[in-house]
């Protein structure tokens, strides 16, 4: 007799199963419900997660909210908003069209969605657990929609097994995060892990949102890209080639604001880098393709970072050349943050004073003969165009011997000279605010606050264990009481504290003796200054992810320099300039803060023309 062995697996089987294509950590959830927020027109998303996301995700938008009906049904499998029919896939322009987001999520965790509708008086309250309903109930809450995922997996201990630590699962978390925040920036995005507020986004604009991100010293090196096509829009920013670095960082490539990876058009951003970066060196980006949908097929993976575009070959021609002419112009000019920048204190009418002037051949090309120059001797993009800027200020300038600089013949050779010579500038200070001096005839005012911190910070970047600050002792030690968190973190940051001139000890329970300080520092309160290094160092690693060293050297220079007010005699205002003009980037702060600026000479002759 035969015997049937085939059978339907039960429904909260076949949830588990269609679940693990859609979840696979906490990021996955973190990914879908942003994504939801986002399509359901919200313009404040709050993300609070626990232990990564493991034990609680929690996701608070002001969207549109759903009906009684709609809060039951979105946990339905296919159960979606977004397309009716099967042509709709052709038109999409929501980030979610599967409707099976919120029945994997449901299938896998514990969950509670609290919805109301604008014009509704009360909101709906369910929870759902391992896809069983438990209750629908009415409760008061803000129009918008709040979901609250805890325990992932608590129903599936291998799936609970296979995830990794809380740090590498909250890196993907923030992965996610940033993907989705990157392209609306018009939304206000807030991330909070264990309680501690980890990102605030306000809205703004794309160089506003990088900043925000990754620190606002990144704008320095990026610069806008932008085409317009009636097949294809591309906009966003790239990063020159001298910035290039070893891993992969920050490259965000996104399709109609969907965040996408695909090789093929990742060929043709290197390519348009070839012979500007060296070997296994990535640039940056931040590219933003804009198409008609119906020339994109997404409907090729579930987690939807794959797609598929009718002419892609197009769209690769139009995107190296893009790229290639963006480079190229920022080589003649520099960009500038116009929004965030002294430019504002400085306006008069109208007219925006020039940052120090790059000399430039305005044919220079470096697409144009690539292959001759290569890349060893070329230093292409802004950093080249910062050196020129202040080489260039040095031009026709006389050096103590009363030499024409520029007469030398090897320039290279004058330029070292002069940063190792101490050059004689007449000088005067403003508003005990600013160092007023000239290069090359025209006029130049230095931020003295802005210069002195660049300059130290510098100073301390390029100190090494080896040739560590020498500290000085102090006469009496200074013993400090901390919070948990400040102790525990100078108890991190010892080692690099004592190789920039901080000798300090612990000394019981939150506590720490100063015994000794870097020499320039004896004259200011030791205690006052190491606890606002603490603070800066702090709020440099809420905003922006920079490496220890060089945020504590950031910390420590924007603590010890001297300070807007403070009267400077000549040797001082001498000594900063000098300073300053040493400097690899004397241009800008460690924060992309603007330094100095230039008054041509012909900008005053015209002025008086009048
Ligand atoms: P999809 O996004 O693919 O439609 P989901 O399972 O993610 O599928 O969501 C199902 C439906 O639930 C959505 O189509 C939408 O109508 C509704 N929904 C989900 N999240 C929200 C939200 N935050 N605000 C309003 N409606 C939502
Ligand atoms: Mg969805």
């Amino acid at each position: 007799m035969s015997k049937n062995i085939i059978a339907l697996l039960p429904d909260h089987v076949a949830n588990q199963i269609a679940a693990g294509e859609v979840v696979q950590r906490p990021a996955s959830v973190v990914k879908e419900l942003l994504e939801n927020s986002v399509d359901a027109g919200a313009n404040n998303i709050k993300l609070i997660i626990k232990d990564a996301g493991k034990s609680l995700i929690q996701l608070i938008d002001n969207g549109k909210g759903m009906s009684p009906f709609d809060a039951r049904m979105c946990f339905e499998r296919h159960a979606t908003s977004k397309i009716s029919k099967a042509d709709d896939l052709w038109s999409l322009t929501t980030k979610g069209f599967r409707g099976e987001a919120l029945a994997s999520i449901a299938a896998v965790s514990q969950v509670e969605l609290k919805s109301k509708q604008e014009n509704e008086i009360v909101g709906q309250h369910i929870v759902i657990e391992g896809s069983k309903f438990i209750s629908q109930s009415e409760c008061q809450t803000p129009t918008g929609t709040t979901f609250i995922v805890k325990n992932l997996f608590f129903n599936i201990t291998a799936r609970r097994n296979f995830l990794k630590n809380d740090q590498v699962e909250q890196k993907h978390i923030v992965d996610e995060f940033e993907r989705i925040a990157l392209p609306h920036c018009d939304i206000h995005f807030t991330l909070i892990s264990n309680g501690n507020e980890i990102l605030n986004l306000a809205p703004g604009s794309l160089i506003q949102r990088i900043k925000s991100l990754y620190g606002s010293y990144m704008q320095k090196d990026l610069v806008p890209v932008s085409e317009n096509t009636s097949f294809l829009k591309i906009g966003g920013y790239v990063s020159l080639p001298d910035t290039a670095v070893k891993t992969r960082k920050e490259q965000f490539l996104f399709i109609n604001n969907r965040f996408i990876k695909n090789p093929f058009l990742n060929h043709a951003i290197y390519e348009a880098y070839k012979e500007l970066i060296g070997f296994q060196s990535h640039p940056k980006f931040f590219l933003f393709l804009e198409m008609d949908p119906k020339h994109i097929d997404i409907n090729i993976h579930p987690t939807k970072t794959e797609i598929k575009f009718t002419d892609e070959k197009s769209v690769y021609m139009l995107l190296l050349s893009v790229i290639k002419r963006a480079l190229g112009k920022a080589n003649v000019a520099p960009s500038l943050d116009f929004e965030n920048s002294i430019t504002s204190d400085f306006v008069t009418t109208d007219k925006v004073y020039a940052q120090p002037k790059v000399s430039y051949n305005p044919d220079y090309n470096p697409f144009k003969n690539a292959a001759s120059t290569g890349y060893s001797n070329d230093e292409g993009g802004l950093q080249k165009a910062n050196k020129q800027n202040w080489e260039s200020l040095f031009s026709g300038f006389k050096d103590t011997v009363g030499n024409d600089v520029q007469s030398e013949t090897n320039e290279q050779h004058a330029i070292e000279i002069l940063k190792n010579e101490t050059l004689e500038y007449n000088v005067f200070q403003l508003n005990f605010k600013y160092i007023v001096t000239s290069f090359d005839k025209n006029l130049v005012i230095i931020d003295q606050q802005r210069a002195h911190e660049r300059s130290l910070y510098e100073h301390y970047l390029k100190t090494k264990s080896e040739n560590r600050i020498s500290s000085q002792q102090l006469l009496f030690p200074e013993q400090v009481e901390l919070s948990a968190n400040d102790f525990n973190l100078i108890k991190d940051l010892k080692e690099e504290f004592n190789v920039l001139g901080f000798d300090i000890e612990e000394f019981g329970k939150n506590s720490i003796v100063i015994n000794g300080a870097p020499a320039d520092l004896q004259d200011i309160s030791v205690v006052q200054t190491l606890e606002g290094i603490l603070e800066t160092f702090k709020l440099n690693t809420i905003d922006a992810k920079i490496e220890k060293h060089d945020n504590l050297c950031r910390a420590i220079a924007k603590n010890t320099c001297i300070k807007y007010g403070k009267i400077l005699d000549d040797t001082e205002m001498k000594l900063i300039v000098n300073q300053i003009v040493k400097c690899d980037n004397p241009l800008y702060t460690a924060n992309g803060k603007p330094v100095m600026m230039e008054v041509e000479l012909n900008e005053i002759e015209k002025f008086f023309k009048k």
